[in-house]
């Protein structure tokens, strides 16, 4: 009987996603034995032609780690779509937006200055940025559009499933891998992953006192952690009260406080949201200059809130007009 075909690709993202799958050490010979894998560019040298010569539908199941911010991300999220039974955005940027996701509190020509700009590293007197079409001796040279705007897999093609976290751990792309190939799958739209709150699986959770209070905000790494207690308790912000479970505590037992990579639990629209009606509901502070105070002590307020979830949040991103994607 044929395998089924599998696609693994990448949009906006760092590369870690990639290295999930090499994570899954000797469980990789496995996974390759079960199934046909047809695309996978930082492995295997398949084209685009390859891809798009195969049958609409084709495809079993196909994995798009990152966030889609160029036209050419765009075209092949697409295209897998329409080649794939199952797309599954894999990873916190194709589930979010992720950390590449913050680049929308700025416009492109924002991030452009900057890149090849003002940065003390960058050296470039002419001014140079990127342009679609350059004329050379050659011909024409053609690169990708960058959009303004950093956008979840789901809000350019139908998605089907979302693994969470960056990087996604390894039991839970066994068991993603497992269920597509038994056809044991949830109810489509699920994350893949449980939907209680970290607080509910961590360790120190029992650490916490009846009632939280908290009067000051520490920076972790201006401050003793003792490695037993919540975070949050003692003042140092923790995201795993509005944060989905299922990474196996990874920052907890790093004695690093949560930053969501998972995104929120199934009930919750807002990421960022929820974290700030949590932590408002712990602080004891009723002089508004005191408030202030605790406020400004937060560099970052929103790219804390939304280290992971900018791009799929209600905000989205600092401006509202957006460029037109096309169908
Ligand atoms: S706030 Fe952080 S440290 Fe405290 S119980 Fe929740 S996940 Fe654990
Ligand atoms: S503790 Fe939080 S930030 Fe760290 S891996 Fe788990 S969900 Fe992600």
């Amino acid at each position: 009987m044929a395998k089924p075909k599998v696609a693994i690709y990448w949009n906006a993202s760092c590369g870690g996603c990639e290295e999930a799958w090499v994570d899954l050490n000797e469980d990789i010979l496995a996974v390759a034995d079960a199934v046909d894998i047809v695309l996978w560019p930082v492995a295997l040298d398949f084209k685009k032609s390859h891809v798009e010569a195969l049958d609409d539908g084709e495809i079993a199941v196909s994995f798009l780690n990152g966030g889609v911010r160029t036209s050419e991300q765009e075209e092949w999220s697409h295209l897998l779509r329409r080649k794939s039974g199952l797309i599954i955005a894999f990873g916190a940027c194709a589930h979010l937006g992720g950390i590449p996701g913050l680049a929308n509190f700025y416009t492109k020509d924002d991030i452009f200055e900057a890149a090849y700009g003002y940065l003390p590293t960058v050296e470039n007197k002419e001014g140079t940025t990127p342009q679609l079409t350059t004329k050379m001796p050659e011909g024409e040279l053609e690169l990708p559009e960058i959009y303004d705007t950093v956008y979840p897999l789901d809000q350019i093609i139908d998605v089907d499933y979302y693994i969470p976290g960056c990087t996604v751990p390894a039991d839970l792309i066994m068991e993603a891998v497992t269920a597509v190939l038994k056809g044991e799958l949830p109810p489509k739209g699920s994350v893949l992953a449980p939907s209680k709150s970290l607080c509910d699986e961590c360790d120190r959770n029992d650490s916490k006192p009846d009632k939280m209070e908290i009067t000051e905000l520490k920076r972790p790494h201006l401050t003793f952690m003792d490695p037993e207690k919540c975070f949050l308790a003692e003042g140092v912000i923790c995201m795993g009260p509005a944060t989905r479970a299922g990474c196996g505590q990874r920052c907890i037992n790093a004695n690093m406080p949560c930053r969501g990579c998972f995104g929120p639990t199934d009930d919750v629209k807002d990421h960022g949201a929820k974290f700030l009606s949590a932590l408002a509901s712990i602080i004891e502070i009723n002089d508004p200059e005191e408030m202030d105070r605790l406020v400004e002590s937060i560099p970052d307020p929103s790219g804390l809130s939304y280290m992971y979830s900018l791009a799929s949040s209600l905000l989205a991103r600092k401006r509202f007009e957006r460029e037109t994607v096309k169908a």
